[in-house]
Order: C-alpha cells, then sequence, then structure tokens
C-alpha cells in the first residue's frame, strides 16, 4: 500500500510558509511604487542564472521565490508599466489582481452552474451590465473566455452552426464553402479563426480612412449570398483603434439575414464612455460582440467577455456531450462551458467582477475617458510639433505617427535604445509599407509629460 503523501497539501509549518512566502511576493509586486519596465533576456543568459530548479526534491519555497523575484520576472517586461505603449498595454486595477489571487485559492469550477453557482452568477451580473451598455436585449448572455482570439472563434462557430441548422429547416443545401465578410482591416485572428474552421474569408474594402461601410459589404454579400455566414464589424480596430460604420454594416448585415459580429476586444470598452457612444451606433444590432478585459477594462490576463444576442444558438453550437457530463447537459443550468470552445474554466470573469463591484461603474468611465483624452492631447503635440506628424487622427486611444526623415532601422535602434534605458516600450510598426510609431494608451499611470519625454527623444 502507499501511504497518504500529504507533504504538499497538509496544513504544516511547511506549507504555511510557503504560502506567505509566495503571497507576500505577490502583495510586494501589486505595490510596487515604481513598476520596473524591465527586459527580455537570452535563453543562454537565462540558461546560465536560471536553469536547475527541477529536482529530484525540489529547492524550496524560499529559493523558488527569490529565483523568480530576481532573475525571472526581471527578464520579462511588465505590461502594466506606465511607458509601455507597444501592442495593447495591460493595466489592471489593483482591486482586480488582488482578487485573481483569490479566484486561484477558490477553486472554483466555473464551467457549469451546479459547480460554480455563485461564481457564475457574479460573472453573468458583469456580462449582462456590459450587454445593456451595448445595447443589447435583456435576454442576452454569454461567458467569459480566455482571449479576444477564442471569443471571435466561438462567436463564428455559433454563426455558421446557426446558419446550417436554418438551411437545413428549411430543406436548403449548404454552400460548397461557408464564407465570412470582414474588412481588410479587421484582426488576425479572424482570419485564423476562419483557417481553424475551414471557410473563407471575404474582405470588404473599408474607406480610405480605414473604417468599413455598409455599402462595401452589401457588395459582398450581393455576391456571395447565401454562402456567408456572418459579417464582422471592428469596433476599435487594434493598429488604429478605427471604429468601422456599425450602423451600416449592420444594416446591409440584417437586410440579408446575416449574422453580425462585433469585434471589440481592445475598443468596445470606449462605449462606455458616454461622449462616445454615437462612435458605436449599430452595436446593439450585433448577433454576438467581444471586449476583452485584459485590455481596456482593467483586468489582469486573460479575460475576454463574449455576449450573444440568443445564447441558446450558442448553447446549441458549443454543448459537448459525454455521458460523464450527461447530469450538466440534461438539466436547463446556465453552463458556460456551453457557450463557447471549451469545457473547463477559470472564473475568469471575478477579478473584473470585484474590481467593478468596489468601484462602480463611474470610475471606469473616467478611466477610458482618460486614455481618450490622453491620446487626443499628445496627437495635438505632434501636430504642433516639427519632424514628426500624425498618420491619422486617433479615434479611440491609439496614436500613430512617423518620424520624418527616419529609416526602418533608425526606428529601431531607437525603440532598443529606450527599453534598454528602461525609459519606455515602444515598438516600431508599420503602415502601407512606412514604419511608423504607435503609442496605445490603457494605463491612467501613463502621463501626458512621459509621453512628451518620448518625443523629446526623438531628436
Ligand atoms: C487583441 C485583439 C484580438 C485578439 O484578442 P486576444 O485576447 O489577444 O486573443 C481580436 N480583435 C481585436 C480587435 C483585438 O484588438
Amino acid at each position: 500500500m502507499t501511504s497518504q503523501p500529504d507533504s504538499m497539501h497538509a496544513i504544516s509549518e511547511d506549507t504555511r510558509r510557503t504560502v506567505d512566502d509566495v503571497l507576500e511576493y505577490a502583495r510586494r509586486r501589486a505595490l510596487y511604487e515604481d513598476i520596473p519596465l524591465d527586459k527580455p533576456m537570452s535563453p543562454a543568459d537565462l540558461a546560465r542564472l536560471a536553469s536547475g530548479s527541477i529536482t529530484p526534491d525540489g529547492i524550496g519555497a524560499e529559493r523558488a521565490v527569490s529565483l523568480f523575484e530576481n532573475v525571472l520576472a526581471p527578464a520579462c517586461i511588465s505590461t502594466d508599466h506606465p511607458g509601455y505603449l507597444s501592442f495593447i498595454p495591460s493595466a489592471p486595477s489593483k482591486a482586480s489582481l488582488a482578487f485573481d489571487v483569490v479566484v486561484s485559492a477558490s477553486a472554483i469550477y466555473g464551467g457549469s452552474w451546479m459547480e460554480g453557482a455563485g461564481a457564475v452568477f457574479a460573472e453573468n451580473e458583469v456580462l449582462h451590465w456590459l450587454a445593456h451598455e451595448f445595447g443589447l436585449p435583456e435576454s442576452s448572455g454569454g461567458v467569459f473566455v480566455q482571449g479576444g482570439t477564442i471569443g471571435n472563434l466561438s462567436a463564428l462557430v455559433t454563426a455558421r452552426d446557426a446558419a446550417r441548422r436554418r438551411n437545413r429547416e428549411a430543406g436548403r443545401s449548404d454552400p460548397a464553402r461557408w464564407l465570412v465578410v470582414c474588412s481588410g482591416e479587421a484582426h488576425s485572428s479572424i482570419a485564423s479563426a476562419a483557417e481553424v474552421m475551414d471557410v473563407g474569408v471575404v474582405s470588404a474594402a473599408p474607406d480610405a480612412e480605414g473604417r468599413l461601410h455598409g455599402d462595401s459589404v452589401a457588395r459582398a454579400l450581393d455576391e456571395h449570398g447565401d454562402a456567408v455566414f456572418a459579417v464582422v464589424a471592428t469596433g476599435g480596430t487594434t493598429n488604429f483603434g478605427i471604429v468601422d460604420d456599425i450602423a451600416g454594416v449592420a444594416a446591409a448585415a440584417k437586410e440579408r439575414d446575416v449574422w453580425l459580429h462585433i469585434d471589440g476586444a481592445y475598443g468596445l470598452a470606449a462605449m462606455l464612455v458616454p461622449e462616445l457612444r454615437p462612435v458605436f451606433a449599430g452595436v446593439e444590432q450585433a448577433d454576438s460582440v467581444i471586449v476583452d478585459p485584459h485590455k481596456w477594462l482593467f483586468a489582469p490576463f486573460d479575460a475576454c467577455a463574449l455576449i450573444y444576442r440568443d445564447p441558446s444558438l450558442a448553447r446549441l453550437a458549443h454543448t459537448q456531450k459525454a455521458e460523464y457530463l450527461d447530469t450538466l447537459t440534461d438539466s436547463p443550468d446556465w453552463n458556460p462551458s456551453d457557450l463557447a470552445v471549451q469545457l473547463t474554466r477559470r472564473s475568469r470573469g471575478l477579478p473584473l467582477w470585484f474590481s467593478l463591484a468596489t468601484h462602480g461603474t463611474e470610475q471606469y468611465r473616467a478611466t477610458i475617458a482618460y486614455g481618450i483624452d490622453l491620446a487626443r492631447r499628445i496627437g495635438d503635440e505632434i501636430e504642433r510639433r516639427d519632424g514628426v506628424s500624425l498618420v491619422r487622427q486617433p479615434q479611440l486611444s491609439v496614436v500613430v505617427f512617423r518620424r520624418e526623415g527616419w529609416t526602418a532601422a533608425d526606428y529601431q535602434a531607437w525603440s532598443d535604445r529606450l527599453l534598454e534605458e528602461q525609459r519606455a516600450f515602444v515598438v516600431p510598426s508599420s503602415h502601407a509599407g512606412e514604419p511608423v510609431l504607435r503609442f496605445a494608451i490603457i494605463s491612467p499611470l501613463t502621463t501626458y509629460e512621459l509621453l512628451v519625454d518620448i518625443l523629446d527623444s526623438l531628436g
């Protein structure tokens, strides 16, 4: 007989100290006054400094925490540093990141109501608030999934399933190849979802400003007819923060009875700001929408809110059937697993729930509005300066601009130096073949002065 191995799970002096060491480090990291930017390290350097931690008897919590704090963590760029302006930064509120620790400590299974009712209820409170803000009906509902990529995929799988069902009910056959219509400016995850689903992508041309309009979508739909199962509009492109003419796209899709999905992973959060609401007109007609709390809703990695106008269609598309699951799937309960491409799930909406409950919705509106205002102010400053110019007026919180006379190599050398000096993380981007710079502003800790300082460093 094998004796019960209890040393990892028992409440002993050792395990107490381990928990204390880890939580104490988490507390230090969460409360850093000056978040270090840090930078990556070469595999060779990390091998030299950090290998050998996996041993038959373990190196102990104290050494492992120390290795992480002193070697591994500094070899990761802090995406919540106020000078992290590349890609889309993260800026979790202190309440949300602290509560993420509670989610881990609570061992909640977030996939089913039977197991996680309380957590699922709280997540649904957030999803219903978001749905209401987006103008979706009371009956809409959804689930927090890992990220926008999985959110987009799950929504499109539901859309295609609904189209197939309608064909079956009408006695029509399915097209040789299903198609999704989206803008040429749509996020790469749409093409990735299409690849996974083995469907084609029809790229509808946006206008010169990068906005997709209804006429372009209407043309694509009329050309491809019943082969199209969904139209995707973007509520804030990642590169520029451009919001499509969603009302126009919605009209074209609805007239032809085609599913409308809104990819608002980054930008849809801006709809919480009253002055920005008109920009997003048409979202209320969506069949599905996504927005990533880990982007502009100040939650930690990783979470995407996926909301359906009619969640029953998602359930038909996604519910997994297995004998061991019958007790769950045969009940009318609200099971988050049934709404997306996933089964086991972390209750990843809880950090946002806790932070929203703590601070209230007004604080969220104000913090998002700050980023939009900051983008406009620094955009104006770029226009005033010699030697730099905007590629486009910022619409949300992304500012794309050029340093006159610089080659791609100049941009790269400057960016490397900025990171080396631990001042900011601004990677060169490109637009229509031209190398450009891009500030993506999320964090309320990012200041106008910091951005001016970065502009000054462009010489
Ligand atoms: C970031 C982003 C995605 C992908 O989201 P992940 O959470 O990174 O998977 C999809 N669409 C848009 C518009 C995005 O900005």
